[in-house]
């Protein structure tokens, strides 16, 4: 697939963009969210002032961030706060969900994709944690960058679960390093085991085709990857996505009964957990985003000027605002301009 990032004509941002009094102001509003032509060359406006002062906070912010994630350990075992038994485990820019039961461990995503030493790992962090044997490793949805390198769980003895278009996808592409299910789900599976309930429910299409949430409903956890980023604009998650369904499937884990969100990449800032105010958050991003290029698709913008001139200003204070935008575009583009 080739970078569908452009070159520098995505560089000028609100800071850099100077003031043309003599230009009429282009401004356009679709549901609260204002977005800028720069093809036009419009002077500052109110809010883009308004907005500098935060894009600079969340600049400095970024620059913490990165230097934060420079900094830390390779990877991370951590407990979930109010609760006894459920932990995060971080390896690089990756995130799993581990639940430890009286009768043995829930594993999930393996996250070793071009690097088998993460699953070993991951495998020895839970025996740092527990001498209960690994019963379960259940696949969040079918990227490799999520599941791939599960074989150190294989030979612990798991039985992998995933949705069943995971499985139709992994059977037909034969990845030689992800290891297929055991076992497939269709819209809903609980599991037992020891004194711990996890249900998976598959929410509609989304992220991607094969996407399930898995909720422990005593502890009021929800894990669940790529399709409600934490804190953060959404990137290469757009790529094939479903991005009306993709609402309505929000719609749905908002309606859910949990108060922590572990997301399958750390939480920003500082890799924090989500809350259900960060799932409301993406759910608004994504309808102001289709509403944005909605307008503009429909008067024959997409692709070139989407995708190399529109701003969403109210996001830019967002971690991954200018990296992230144009894969937003493009996928919007797509839906709205092409049909796709
Ligand atoms: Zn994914």
């Amino acid at each position: 697939m080739s970078n569908p990032v452009p070159p520098a004509v995505w560089s000028p941002s609100v800071l850099t963009r100077t003031p043309r009094p003599r230009d009429p102001p282009v401004r356009r509003r679709t549901l609260g969210t204002t977005y800028d032509v720069i093809g036009k060359e419009r002077p500052m406006s109110r809010l883009s002032y308004a907005t500098a002062g935060a894009a600079l906070a969340a600049a400095c912010l970024g620059a913490a961030a990165y230097a934060q994630q420079a900094s830390q350990p390779p990877f991370a075992t951590t407990k979930v706060d109010g609760t006894d038994n459920v932990y995060v485990f971080r390896y690089g820019n990756h995130q799993s969900m581990f639940v430890v039961t009286s009768a043995g461990v829930i594993a999930t995503d393996p996250i070793g994709y071009g690097r088998p030493q993460a699953v070993v790992t991951y495998v020895d962090e839970i025996k740092k944690v527990t001498s209960q044997p690994i019963k379960y490793v259940i696949y969040s949805h079918h990227h490799f960058d999520h599941i791939a390198g599960g074989k150190p769980f294989k030979e612990a003895g798991a039985t992998f679960i995933a949705h069943k278009k995971a499985q139709e996808r992994l059977a037909a592409l034969k990845d030689p390093h992800t290891v297929l299910a055991d076992e497939t789900m269709g819209d809903k599976r609980t599991i037992k085991l020891g004194d711990t309930t996890l249900e998976l429910t598959f929410v509609g299409l989304n992220h991607s085709d094969s996407s399930i949430v898995m909720r422990l409903p005593k502890e009021k956890v929800l894990f669940a990857v790529d399709f409600i980023p934490v804190g953060s604009v959404p990137g290469r998650a757009m790529i094939d996505s479903y991005p009306i369904q993709w609402e309505d499937s929000m719609k749905k884990v908002l309606a859910m009964d949990w108060d922590k969100l572990i997301p399958g990449h750390p939480g920003a800032p500082g890799g924090r957990l989500g809350t259900k105010q960060d799932a409301q958050n993406i759910l608004t991003f994504l309808q102001d985003a289709s509403a944005a290029v909605k307008a503009e698709a429909q008067a024959g913008k997409c692709w070139d000027p989407v995708e190399k001139e529109m701003k969403l200003p109210k996001y830019e204070s967002w971690p991954g605002y200018e990296q992230n935008l144009p894969f937003v575009l493009r996928r919007y583009c797509a839906l709205w301009g092409r049909g796709t």
